[in-house]
Order: C-alpha cells, then sequence, then structure tokens
C-alpha cells in the first residue's frame, strides 16, 4: 500500500527549480532511499513532504489525505516524523528532556494548551503525565542503548548517540512514517554498521522509512527500494540492485560515488 506519495512536485525558488514534477512513492512497512548528487533536490523533497516548506506546484498526500499545504506540527500529528542533516538537539536539556520534547508532540497525553489550566489546578495529575511520559521517554532511550545517559546534557554525546537521540525523539511522536535525512553523516563506520541495523530495527517495528543517504553501502544494504534525484528531477526507482545497474544513475551518480 502506498502511504504516502507526490504528484508532479516543483518547488522552484526564484529562478532555481530545486524539485521538477517529482512524482515518488513511499510504499507502507518499507524503507525508501531517496539518492543523487549534491543539490539534486532531496531535502527540498523531504521539506515539502513535511511541512517544512510548501510546493510551487504539485500534489502531497499521506493516507490519501492531501497535506501538502498543512503545517509541519500537524503533519508531525498525523503520523510523519523527522530528522535533520544538521542535527536540532535542545543541547542543554538532558538526554532524557530531549526526548520527552518529542512526546509532547503526541495527543492527549501532554500538558499543552488548554491541558494547561487542569495541570496547574492539579499538582498530582501532572506528576502522574510526567511519570507516564517519563516512562515512555526511557522507552526509547532502551531502545537505543541511551538510557545510561538520561541525565547527561545532550551536547556531552559523542556525535553518533547525538544522531540516535535525535531519531528517538522523532520516534517519540509515534510515527507511521520516519524520514531520516543523511542520518549517517559524520559516522565512523562501527557507527554506521549500528546505525543500520538499528533502521532495521525500527522498521520491524512496523515504522515506515525514508532516508537521504550518501553512504552508499548503508543503501545498498538497507533500503528496499530506491528513487534517485537529479537536477530536480527522478530519473530511477527500482531495487538496490536495479539501481546499481541502470546506467542513467551511473552517469549521474553511482560513477562518482562508487566504482
Ligand atoms: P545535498 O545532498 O547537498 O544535501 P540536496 O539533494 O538535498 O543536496 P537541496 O538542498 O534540496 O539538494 O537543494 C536543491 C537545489 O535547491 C540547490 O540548487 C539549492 O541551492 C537550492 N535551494 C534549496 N533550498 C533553497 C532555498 N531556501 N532558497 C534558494 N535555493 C534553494
Amino acid at each position: 500500500m502506498i502511504l504516502l506519495e507526490t504528484t508532479k512536485l516543483t518547488r522552484a525558488y526564484g529562478g532555481v527549480i530545486a524539485v521538477s514534477q517529482v512524482d515518488f512513492q513511499v510504499r507502507e512497512g518499507l524503507i525508501t532511499g531517496l539518492i543523487g548528487p549534491n543539490g539534486a533536490g532531496k531535502t527540498t523533497l523531504f521539506n515539502n513532504m513535511t511541512g517544512l516548506d510548501t510546493p510551487t506546484s504539485g500534489k502531497v498526500h499521506f493516507n490519501g489525505t492531501d497535506i501538502t499545504r498543512h503545517h509541519a506540527h500537524t503533519i508531525c500529528r498525523m503520523g510523519i516524523a523527522r530528522t535533520f542533516q544538521n542535527i536540532r538537539l535542545f543541547k542543554e536539556l538532558s538526554v532524557l528532556e530531549n526526548v520527552m520534547v518529542g512526546l509532547h508532540f503526541t495527543t492527549g497525553k501532554s500538558p499543552t494548551k488548554g491541558r494547561v489550566a487542569a495541570v496547574v489546578r492539579s499538582y498530582l495529575k501532572a506528576k502522574q503525565e510526567y511519570d507516564l511520559m517519563h516512562e515512555q521517554a526511557m522507552r526509547w532511550l532502551e531502545f537505543f542503548k541511551l538510557d545510561g545517559f538520561a541525565d547527561e546534557l545532550a551536547k556531552n554525546l559523542p556525535y553518533g548517540h547525538q544522531r540516535e537521540l535525535e531519531i528517538a525523539r522523532a520516534l517519540a511522536t509515534e510515527p507511521k512514517i520516519l524520514f531520516l535525512d543523511e542520518p549517517a553523516a559524520g559516522m565512523n563506520p562501527l557507527e554506521t554498521d549500528s546505525l543500520m541495523k538499528t533502521i532495521r530495527r525500527i522498521r520491524d517495528l512496523g515504522i515506515t522509512v525514508v532516508l537521504i543517504e550518501h553512504d552508499m553501502k548503508l543503501v545498498m544494504n538497507i533500503c528496499d527500494t530506491i528513487t534517485v534525484l537529479n537536477y530536480g528531477q527522478n530519473i530511477a526507482q527500482g531495487t538496490p540492485a536495479e539501481i546499481r545497474h541502470n546506467p542513467k544513475v551511473i552517469e549521474a551518480y553511482l560513477g562518482k560515488e562508487e566504482a
């Protein structure tokens, strides 16, 4: 089943057409890779599917609903979470608090808006909510084996752990789809191997994964299907084996990335 799709999605910035007429499909339960040379439009496509940017033309549908002009927070509540190319953590908050921020987005469980008054009236209720959020956040930290760092400031974590923490925070929003923008960037080979296992475990939880990545070992090993962008256009899609042998992809990208 197609969980998310773009139809003829175009994003132009003045004269620069970053994404041009792209049809892109994400099938439920799979790991989908989005690859292509620098400046091909990958992050722009992510931004336009997650509400951080709005297409110039074209549509985005999620679970059959048109989300083209929805705000990022609405899209997050609908079940789409993401991480960023440059890590965006609350560096002065603890590891645990960073994940609790993610939980804040899940419906009904956090003390927001109208619920604030009720929480102020009832310390006990607030305490119960805090304890529930604490327990849920700890479960995600355990998933990443980061529970031992719960009280550490996020900025003090090694780089690979900071990337995992950002993924943990995204998962705390209980997404149906997780978008990862260059999750292996800056990781050493050991951290990348561990990340590959983690992404498979996330898929095994039933969460659909879409990732942008330049590390071809990771992409070819874990993706069920791959889409290739070049100069803002979708030039190929298929299995890793199909993509690896596609002459257009070799010419545009793979020839430069790997022999
Ligand atoms: P990389 O692999 O280097 O991250 P990418 O495939 O993610 O590249 P994008 O970052 O989406 O590529 O950029 C696509 C094109 O759109 C580039 O030419 C870029 O300069 C341009 N672009 C992206 N965002 C903006 C913006 N906000 N304003 C103007 N041009 C932009």
